[in-house]
């Protein structure tokens, strides 16, 4: 199916690596103009640089998406350059696994900040003019294990699932001005992120998958694709799971 995109700007965070930068090459391949956002420099650089390279429109901007006042910033800055950004992808995140009474404060709060409270900043920074324009998509990264939890991840879990909360809040508030908002919750994918499980981690995580294997960034990169897209305009609010049958 073709999707129909309008000429937009997407930000995707997270976008220097595995699900957001495939996320961020698909919206630019289908002609959005692109806002990368990640930790590092480089990381944001290379994917825009070579979104630029193939015909691509996208641009870089290295933010910590946990610091409020970097996300501010940055959103004063691109709202200065940009009239609008129509879709927002939060998408940035990590994980810091420890047995619950191991874990320390800063695993925990590390995790909120930079998986849950991150979305709050960006959409709270880039909501307003989707509003005057009567057009939005905003596109939260939640995860099965906020479907279902995870022995060792009680942090990652709770901002996952936080993120479900958050979206169904803004589906309904911002639902009057055309703005709309859905979780994707992927799976197992093969990214940096997974690379981190050792083998016998992976093998076990293979058994409790129904479709048997970890899932691909393109998996997630083309829901998103149609969420982002006109296509999509009546479907907000929702929880899409993308994990190969683990959250039925
Ligand atoms: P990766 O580790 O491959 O990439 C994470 C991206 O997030 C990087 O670009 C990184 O920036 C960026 N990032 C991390 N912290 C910050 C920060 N403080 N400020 C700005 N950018 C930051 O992760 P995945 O692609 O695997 O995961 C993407 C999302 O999908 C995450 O929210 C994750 O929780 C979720 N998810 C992933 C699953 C998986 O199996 N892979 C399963 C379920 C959910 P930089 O490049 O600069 O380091």
């Amino acid at each position: 199916m073709k999707l129909t995109h309008q000429a937009r700007i997407a930000l995707v965070t997270g976008a220097g690596r595995g699900i957001g930068k495939a996320i961020a090459e698909l919206l630019a391949a289908d002609g959005l103009t692109v806002l990368c956002v990640s930790k590092n420099p480089e990381s944001c650089g290379a994917v825009a640089d070579a979104i630029t390279a193939s015909g691509g429109k996208a641009q870089a901007y290295p933010v910590d998406v946990a610091n409020a006042e970097a996300v501010a910033q940055a959103c004063s800055t691109i709202l200065a350059q940009h009239e609008t950004v129509d879709i927002l992808i939060n998408n940035a995140g990590i994980t810091k696994d420890n047995l619950l009474i191991r874990m320390s404060d800063e695993e925990w709060h590390d995790v909120i900040a930079t998986n849950l409270s991150s979305a709050f900043y960006w959409t709270r920074g880039l909501v307003r003019p989707m509003t005057r324009k009567r057009w939005g998509r905003i596109i939260n990264i939640g995860s099965v294990v906020g479907r279902i939890g995870n022995s060792g991840q009680a942090n990652y879990a709770a901002a996952k699932a936080g993120m479900h909360g958050f979206t169904m809040s803004l589906a309904r508030e911002f639902a009057s001005r055309n703005i709309t908002a859905n979780t994707i919750a992927p799976g197992f994918i093969t990214t940096d992120m997974t690379e981190k499980l050792n083998e016998e981690q992976k093998s076990a995580i293979k058994k409790v998958v129904p479709l048997q294997r970890f899932g691909t960034t393109a998996d997630i990169a083309s829901l998103a694709n149609y969420l982002a897209s006109e296509d999509a305009g009546y479907v907000t609010g929702q929880v899409f799971s993308v994990d190969g049958g683990m959250a039925m």
